[in-house]
């Protein structure tokens, strides 16, 4: 399937993309899903309940996965289903999703949602969007006050598998270091511009493997690129890196210390020619 087209709210990004090859990149990102497919393996898109989705989407904000599910399954505990979530006492469900952080905005934000879905449906269920048309979902659920485009695409895409790529901090500081979007693409024009780049098909395993590898390899600080397996399809590497951060591994290398690259087991078994030949660079 060839990719679509962004819509115009991208517009400037996409002048920038057209103006450095469309063709040229969304081959590169088709290289680099293979290559994390082989490093990560296949993902298999599997449907969630949208409503919890969203829940655990709002309380994702600004925290970690751990921290998210303990609050998640406290909240549950204490208030079992959705109508109570809705209607318990503010305090009360700041108090049971504190572990999340930001309660006092999140427990306002979850509750207001809980109220324009029964307002808006009569119950508490949002299967109906996935036979919306997929724009006018996306409006429907960012017209909720504290649901932006990430979170909106999170429930469409992981819980009603509608073709749209989330995108967050891991998938934008990637992005733009593999020199797929411009360097100073917005996250919102990042969601229009991977789309348009990577075909629907791929977009679920795609951005499970691109968050994989930005947590296992290309951290925000000290990405690890002497390791990883996407330097020849990296911008920030053939650049150099900013802030010297891969002429530091190299000069760790040389001098033996804790940053230099150090094959792995696995990699030494498959002959790691990679590390080869960085320890016997000059
Ligand atoms: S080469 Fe470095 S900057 Fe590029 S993707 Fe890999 S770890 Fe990230």
């Amino acid at each position: 399937m060839s990719p679509r087209l962004p819509s115009v709210t991208a517009r400037q990004a996409v002048q920038v993309l057209e103006a450095t090859g469309f063709e040229r990149i969304h081959q590169e990102v088709l290289h680099i899903h293979s290559l994390l497919l082989s490093e990560y393996g296949d993902r298999t898109w599997q449907s969630d309940d949208p409503v919890e989705t969203l829940v655990s989407a709002i309380l994702s904000q600004n925290t970690n996965d751990v921290n998210r599910d303990r609050a998640y399954e406290r909240m549950r505990e204490r208030f079992p289903t959705w109508e109570a979530v809705r209607d318990a006492p503010v305090k009360g469900l700041v108090e049971a999703i504190s572990l999340a952080g930001l309660g006092p905005t999140k427990a306002p934000r979850i509750q207001e949602a809980l109220r324009r879905i029964t307002a808006e449906r009569g119950e508490i269920a949002l299967d109906f969007l996935a036979d919306l048309p997929l724009e006018e979902a996306r409006a429907w659920l960012t017209s909720i006050p504290g649901v932006g485009p990430k979170t909106a695409a999170i429930v469409l895409l992981f819980a009603l598998g509608r073709p749209v790529f989330p995108v967050d901090t891991h998938i934008h500081r990637l992005s733009r270091r593999l020199g797929l979007i411009p360097q100073q693409a917005t996250r919102e024009q990042a969601h229009e511009l991977l789309e348009a780049l990577a075909p629907p098909e791929i977009y679920y395993p795609f951005h499970i493997n691109l968050i994989a590898h930005g947590r296992a390899v290309c951290h925000a600080q000290r990405p690890e690129c002497m390791r990883c397996i996407l330097q020849e399809h990296c911008a920030y590497f053939a650049s150099g890196g900013r802030g010297s951060a891969i002429r530091d591994q190299l000069s760790g290398i040389k001098r033996g210390t804790a940053n230099a690259y150090r094959p792995t087991d696995r990699n030494l078994q498959a002959g790691d020619q990679r590390g080869d030949q960085l320890c016997l660079s000059p």
